[in-house]
Formats: C-alpha cells, structure tokens, sequence
C-alpha cells in the first residue's frame, strides 16, 4: 500500500491504495500527519517515514 499527498495549496488530501481518503488540509504536513496515522493504524507501512512517495508532492511544489 502507498499513501500520497494530493490536491491544490489548502485543498491537500492524503490517500492511499487501499481506498482511504483523509480529511482535505490547508497545510501539506497536515496532510502527511493523516497520512502517518491511517499508515500506523492500518499498518500499511511501517517506515520511520510514512510518506514514501514523496514525488507527487514535489511536483505540486514545483507547479
Ligand atoms: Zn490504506
């Protein structure tokens, strides 16, 4: 399973494989934090870092 970060700036909305959508965020971290605690709850990942995808991010930053 890969959880991902996706959305506009304010609009940013963890995802991942598995069908679970968080809660859209004004901040990216918030988003990363949904994302960590649906990872850790879930057990989708078990990384020190919860989000391994961190290329769509960059990509919406670069935007
Ligand atoms: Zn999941």
């Amino acid at each position: 399973m890969q959880v991902y970060i996706e959305g506009k700036a304010f609009r940013r909305t963890a995802h991942c494989e598995c069908g679970w959508n968080g809660t859209p965020r004004r901040l990216r971290s918030a988003a990363i934090v949904d994302a960590g605690i649906h990872a850790a709850q879930t057990g989708h990942i078990q990384a020190p870092a919860p989000v391994q995808s961190a290329e769509p991010v960059i990509v919406l930053r670069a935007a």
